[in-house]
């Protein structure tokens, strides 16, 4: 007998190759809930045969916790325009990211894979690094430029600064921002410092300022998405608008500093609100908002060492760097109206790793043909069709290191070293160690993970490394 948790029938293995010819079978459990639900305002065939289909804009946060957000419960930071993102779409309460650190996160949002998958697991690129994601990985920006979209990155990319590395070589038409953290930078260390890098500011492949004036950056990252909305109104588009904020050093403009009762992070946030309602402003304007799909998450979670510098994780433990819910649990909003239902909720687990085959399901976009990815189409539980469940069987937590620490299988998270055991649902806050109760589910759940993770590591991707350099980073 089995005693892994399954989640009923829909989906597809977390490991199944999502080759083009296997595409439109993984569909078919989802257009057959399609016709059983008359609830239901999206049917997925029209769309893919839709000759303009649906603009993307997906917008990352840095380091915000799951707390953080008026909508996930915060007391004193105020996102109006968030919240209204929420009431008009759906608000995710188990959405994950892939690792609970920036560059391997960012490389399982473009991806649709595990970091580990693609080689990037461990910890972060920094400025002197010579490696990046692969260029033969598929990118959602690549996989919809193919469809002929537009597509835009504004803000930090961390996949990668030489040569080859850049979002212009990863499917996008158009860069502007940082290539790695706002604190791989001079501007808040004091004078004489050690730090030997500097911050560049970047338009495509060239370097345009030198340490940026990062009290600017949300603004200026905001203005330039706001003009890109404004030139491919005609769509479809990618827009991803991708915060350096609120990883620290916190900077906000002058506009906001100052009048959060929560302090600067507070200012930091409802700075990122204010952009994300500058956004909304845009499609309302030139009349695309139902013709947008809107996402809002974050790329893991609170920075909890810089104490009130760092965002709140809310009740979950722990927060950035760590494998607790804290680490990889993020908000996650979707506002898409007449196809999302508005003030709607999932509680389902969706990863970050669904992105790309989501996103590429609803465009009508051609998945990588050849690659194994590890997230799924979740378009049933984006849409909140009846009685969709996750198709994520199992979700694996790798730490900054990039080893195995952890899998959630249904509501049952197991850490492998210690070999605690925690009930999600019941206990989201991870204070109640089950597994005493539960010994030969724990057992079962460690084969699991062991084995999944051996079948990634088996089959992972290399990332590449280049000579070349764009700049020189140091100071
Ligand atoms: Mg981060």
């Amino acid at each position: 007998m089995t005693l892994l948790w399954t989640p009923g029938t829909m989906g597809a293995s977390p490991l199944l190759p999502l080759c083009g010819s296997h595409y439109p079978l993984m569909l078919f459990p989802l257009v057959l809930a399609c016709s059983y639900s008359p609830a239901l305002p999206i049917d997925t065939t029209t769309l893919q045969e839709d000759p303009r289909p649906t603009n993307i804009v997906l917008i990352l946060t840095d380091d915000q916790g799951y707390g953080d957000l008026s909508c996930y419960g915060h007391p004193t930071i105020r996102t109006p325009n968030l919240d209204a993102l929420a009431a008009q779409g759906r608000k995710f309460t188990s959405f994950y990211v892939g690792a609970p650190v920036c560059t391997p996160s960012r490389a399982a949002i473009m991806t649709g894979c595990y970091p580990k998958r693609v080689g990037l697991e461990k910890s972060v690129i920094f400025p002197a690094d010579d490696h990046g994601l692969h260029p033969d990985e598929t990118t959602i920006a690549e996989v919809l430029r193919e469809r002929g979209y537009a597509t835009g990155c504004f803000g930090k990319w961390h996949l990668g600064h030489r040569q080859g590395l850049l979002p212009t070589n990863q499917g996008f038409d158009t860069f502007f921002g940082v290539p790695y953290s706002n604190d791989m930078a001079q501007q808040h260390r004091p004078a004489k410092n050690g730090y030997e890098f500097r911050l560049p500011l970047m338009r495509g492949e060239q370097v345009i300022e030198w340490e940026p004036d990062q009290h600017h950056l949300t603004r200026r990252y905001t203005e330039e998405a706001l003009t890109f909305i404004d030139q491919h109104k005609d769509g479809p588009f990618f827009l991803y608008l991708a915060h350096s904020m609120p990883h620290i050093p916190l900077f906000a403009s002058e506009d906001f500093e100052g009048q959060s009762p929560r302090g600067l992070y507070g200012d930091v946030i409802e700075e990122i609100d204010w952009s994300v309602g500058q956004v909304v402003r845009a499609l309302e304007r030139n009349d695309i908002q139902s013709d947008t799909l809107v996402l809002f998450t974050s790329d893991n979670g609170p920075w909890l060492q810089f104490k009130l510098k760092g965002g709140s994780a809310g009740l979950l433990r722990g927060g950035k760097g760590t494998n607790w819910e804290g680490g990889q649990r993020v908000p996650l909003l979707a506002c898409w109206p007449g196809h999302i239902p508005a003030a709607s909720m999932c509680r389902e687990v969706v990863s970050a790793m669904d992105f790309l085959p989501t996103i590429a399901g609803l465009t009508g976009a051609r998945l990588p043909s050849d690659v194994l990815l590890d997230g799924h189409d979740v378009t049933s539980l984006l849409c909140a069709v009846d009685g969709a469940r996750s198709p994520t069987e199992e979700f694996l937590y790798y730490a900054k290191s990039g080893d195995l620490t952890a899998m959630r299988s249904g509501p049952w998270k197991l850490f492998l070293k210690t070999g605690e055991l925690y009930h999600l649902e019941r206990d989201p806050g991870e204070q109640f160690e089950a597994s005493q109760e539960n010994e030969e589910l724990v057992a079962e759940m460690r084969s699991r993970a062991l084995a999944l993770d051996e079948g990634l590591t088996a089959t992972a991707r290399p990332v590449m490394h280049v000579d070349a350099t764009l700049f020189d980073p140091h100071k």
